[in-house]
């Protein structure tokens, strides 16, 4: 059995405030970026894809800095490619399943900014893939949710013991995430991806069961966060 992961790192993370990606921000020490590539090398994935922006970091594009100061670097030798991502999180995902050059039996796709991804939540997932053929890292949310219209009311409120929180990895039987997103690009009418499972429930028939993930899965997404990983992390 072969085993793949797509580590997303395209981004370019605009509610950052920051003129460096927030993938390549310090935390504790070494770059976000870091710590996702070292939980799927310590675990039993076969090999890591990493897609990248096409920006630059440290005067050198960012292909040349992964593959220097975080490949060669840190040892990562399951990181067999780095390739440039695309416009949207999609257009990253599918330049990495192109780069898939070998066939591959599971893909898990993460996003680089979820450094505090664990290597026993990765072999969890590993095996709900196996089971489910279509697993993605959740948690129940806390919260109440509400839909709210244009003019900021409140318009409904969802049952919350019916609502997940969804983090990644998100993880698929190779052929089944492969079809769903080359009939994916070539629909017309396709709107608002903001995740693979969506593209798996939309354009396969494949249910997607969700992994008991931690709360501290979390994504960098504003400055705050940073602070919280790193409590997470050394936690
Ligand atoms: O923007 P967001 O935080 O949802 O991005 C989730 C992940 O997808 C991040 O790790 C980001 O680097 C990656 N991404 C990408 N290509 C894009 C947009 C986002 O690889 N075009």
């Amino acid at each position: 059995m072969k085993i793949s992961a797509i580590v997303l790192a395209g981004g370019k993370g605009s509610r950052m405030n920051s003129d460096i990606q927030k993938q390549y921000l310090p935390l504790c020490g070494k770059p976000v970026l870091y710590y996702a590539l070292q939980a799927f090398q310590r675990s039993s994935v076969d090999e890591i894809i990493l897609v990248v922006g096409n920006g630059r970091i440290k005067n050198m594009s960012e292909e040349e800095y992964c593959k220097k100061e975080l490949i060669d670097h840190y040892h990562f030798n399951k990181a067999k490619q780095v390739v440039i991502g695309g416009s949207e999180r999609y257009n990253s995902v599918i330049n990495g399943l192109k780069a898939i050059q070998n066939k591959t039996d599971y893909v898990l796709i993460h996003d680089g900014a979820r450094p505090c991804i664990t290597v026993e939540l990765i072999e969890r997932c590993i095996q709900d893939v196996v089971d489910y053929n279509a697993c993605v890292a959740a948690v129940p949310v806390k919260d109440t949710i509400k839909m709210v219209d244009s003019k900021g009311y409140a318009a409904s409120t969802p049952d919350r013991n019916t609502l997940w929180q969804i983090q990644t990895p998100q993880c698929f039987e190779y052929n089944l995430i492969q079809k769903a997103y080359d009939d994916m690009i070539i629909d017309t009418q396709k709107s608002n991806i903001t995740d693979d499972a969506m593209v798996v429930e939309r354009y396969s028939g494949n249910k997607v069961k969700m992994t008991y993930s931690s709360y501290k899965n979390m994504k960098i997404t504003t400055p705050e966060d940073l602070q919280i990983a790193e409590a997470f992390l050394f936690s």
